[in-house]
């Protein structure tokens, strides 16, 4: 059984430092800086969506990024 934080979540959006460039929902878009922090924004004020994990995402013993996974 599910965690109840996660019980009603039907849709999950991934966002990462370098190949996140537009939101999935609308027209909003980042194409320079460091996008992330602004997705995550994005998703949680104008989606209502919330972080479900936010961490490293590595490459075999190399850590390249940071990703959020966010769910509604
Ligand atoms: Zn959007």
């Amino acid at each position: 059984m599910l965690p109840k934080y996660y019980e009603d979540i039907n849709h999950v959006v991934h966002v990462d430092t370098h190949t996140t460039t537009k939101c999935e929902l609308c027209d909003f878009f980042v194409d320079e800086g460091h996008p992330i922090d602004k997705f995550i924004n994005h998703y949680i004020k104008h989606h209502g969506y919330k972080i479900l994990y936010i961490g490293p995402e590595g490459h075999y013993d190399c850590v390249t990024m940071t990703v959020a996974v966010l769910g509604k």
